[in-house]
């Protein structure tokens, strides 16, 4: 057992572990001047290195500070019950909780995470505790309570049947609450009293778009790259990551790169992409998808969308296949993406590109992990674009990749991304290089990441299947499609508000509305034939793309994601929809 925090609760958690007859292996704590507590030598910082297999326990009373490391770290938490506590076989009790001597867990009781159930606490059937919750020293709650996150209740207080306590609440010791509290409301007295309600408890925690979210096995493969000194962009970590991505996409050829941007560009260096050559490329997506077109001085042309996978419409780059082919403009390169982890219509795309011989780059920055009859995207195209940025499925803190079948490519690619320098002992360049090489360090984090990516596919795929549950009935609201044989990351889950179905809520009302609840979302993207500076460049197609950003919606999405947090999200778009 590990503890993080060298105070006076520390001293309770030891002494629980030890009548439970387990060793603490090491206490750490960011104060640096404390070396000893219950005669075990304080380890100083906490390392996530140092007894990586042991559960950890944050012994610190301070529910906010509890919280804050608890977010903080990746570490496998442990469980404490005192072995005087009782807790009835049917009681749930989250890692990281703590119940010490004398306390009761009656039938039924479900605990949260991080949650500090002190000495002699009595909790009676039903009762429901959410995480970081701290009932201090003889608390008792009678049956079918309801506690709500981060609240202190203090020692001796009784809350008696069928109540239910909000979140960030604090109470006062001995208090005895008879009724409802809500959240971030201080309480005193017999019967409770609300004191004040705290204006920033209502405001929680952010919750983002999408952050990384760590292994816990990064700093392993980083901390290599340093022992051996290895801090370039080449070396071990880069060919393992690369020889890795190769195994999980099935990809024979993989070039690790500084970014998703960077392999675009070299794919089309790869096409012989030149000056006023002609590329086809899906309008809905990322600039990314489409800048590095330009870079070479050849013209983009945006396909729409179609409405199932809302990405490139085999109907719209049929028309600009032919129209061009008529033309004697033969296209170079098809640009097609897999938005927000959604396989495209690949079938389809595939026979056009072979009908026509174009070549198909693949642009799965978004979709790693996605499959398309069983078989991975970014392998499917003549190459595949990865993206590790910091918000995508996994990250290098920024990164990219490219991947191919085609070894030439690869090697190609390899070669121009290192300056092209030719071989002699000298520099010597017979071509124009680029310096689009992946970090050794950065590679390092990749590895770390990509050791779970199927966790963090699971994870993702679960968000969308909560908000499906939870908000498919809204009216006018819907969500991109996986069409039969495919499997989506579900980077994003987005959704669509059709305002003529909606009551006359829009995308936009919602979106703000969560913005004040500081939740992150995000309109889907821009098109590109709507982009300023794509203006006046060729475009086929309808009004799809226009109406999915119009009315598209890109959800918190993180695979970092906790229940609480997804139910705040549905609650919050619930209550927009009812708002207006
Ligand atoms: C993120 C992304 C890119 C670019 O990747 P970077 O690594 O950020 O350069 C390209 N295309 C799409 C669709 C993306 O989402």
């Amino acid at each position: 057992m590990l503890i993080y925090g060298a105070g006076g609760h520390a001293k309770v958690i030891i002494s629980c572990f030890n009548a439970n007859g387990e060793f603490v292996k090491a206490i750490f704590d960011d104060d640096l001047s404390k070396t000893e507590l219950s005669e075990i030598a304080v380890a100083g910082n906490y390392d996530p290195e140092l007894f990586h297999d042991e559960p950890l326990i944050i012994a610190i009373g301070n529910n906010k500070i509890r919280r804050t490391i608890a977010q903080k770290i990746w570490h496998q938490f442990g469980i404490a019950v005192h072995p005087t506590a009782i807790a009835d076989k049917s009681a749930v009790i989250g890692e990281g909780t703590v119940v010490l001597q004398g306390s009761i867990l009656q039938a039924d009781t479900v605990i949260g995470r991080h949650v500090i159930i002190n000495t002699r606490v009595i909790v009676e059937h039903e009762c429901k505790i959410a995480d970081f919750v701290h009932l201090a020293p003889g608390v008792t709650l009678c049956g079918n309570v309801n506690i709500g996150e981060n609240t202190l209740i203090g020692a001796g207080s009784i809350v008696v049947p069928n109540i239910s306590i909000g979140s960030n609440c604090l109470i006062a010791a001995g208090s005895v609450i008879t009724h409802n509290i809500p959240d971030g409301a201080i309480v005193r007295g017999n019967p409770g009293r609300i004191i004040k309600v705290k204006e920033n408890s209502i405001i929680e925690n952010k919750i983002w778009l999408s952050s990384p979210h760590q292994s816990g096995s990064e700093m392993k493969y980083i901390l290599e790259a340093f022992d051996t000194n290895w801090l370039a962009p080449i070396g071990p970590n880069i060919d393992l990551f690369e020889k890795e991505l190769g195994t999980y996409t099935n990809c024979d050829h993989v070039a690790a790169l500084s970014s998703g941007t960077a392999a675009l560009h070299l794919a089309l260096i790869m096409l012989d992409v030149k000056r006023d050559d002609i590329v086809l490329c899906q309008s809905l997506t990322f600039a990314a998808s489409a800048n590095p077109i330009t870079y070479l001085g050849a013209k983009p042309v945006f396909i729409d969308s179609e409405i199932n996978t809302w990405n490139i419409c085999p109907d719209a780059l049929e028309e600009a296949l032919k129209y061009y082919t008529r033309k004697g403009k033969k296209p170079k390169a098809v640009i097609g993406v897999h938005l927000y982890g959604i396989p495209c219509q690949l079938e389809e795309i595939l026979y056009l590109c072979q009908k026509y011989e174009i070549p198909f780059v693949e642009d799965a920055a978004e979709a790693l992990g996605s499959t398309y009859k069983g078989k991975k995207l970014g392998s499917w195209g003549d190459m595949g674009v990865l993206s590790f940025n910091g918000n995508k499925v996994i990250t290098t803190s920024g990164g990219g990749a490219l991947l191919s079948n085609n070894e030439s490519f690869i090697t190609k690619a390899r070669f121009l991304a290192t300056q092209a320098r030719d071989n002699a002992a000298h520099y010597e360049h017979s071509q124009i290089g680029y310096n689009y090489r992946l970090s050794n360090v950065c590679a390092g984090i990749g590895r770390g990441q990509l050791e779970v990516i199927e966790k963090r596919v699971k994870q993702r795929r679960a968000n969308f299947e909560f908000y499906k549950e939870r908000l498919q009935n809204l009216p006018g609201l819907s969500f991109q499609n996986e069409l039969p044989e495919s499997f989506s990351n579900r980077w994003l889950t987005a959704m669509s508000i059709d305002p003529s179905l909606s009551d006359g809520v829009n995308r936009e009302q919602i979106r703000i509305h969560l913005q004040q609840q500081n939740i992150e979302s995000r309109p889907v993207w821009k098109p590109m034939h709507m982009q300023p500076v794509f203006k006046n460049t060729p475009y086929f197609g309808g009004r799809m793309a226009e109406n999915i950003f119009e009315n598209g919606l890109c959800l918190p999405s993180g695979s970092n994601l906790s229940t609480q947090d997804l139910s705040r999200i549905c609650d919050s778009i619930e209550a927009g929809f009812n708002k207006s």
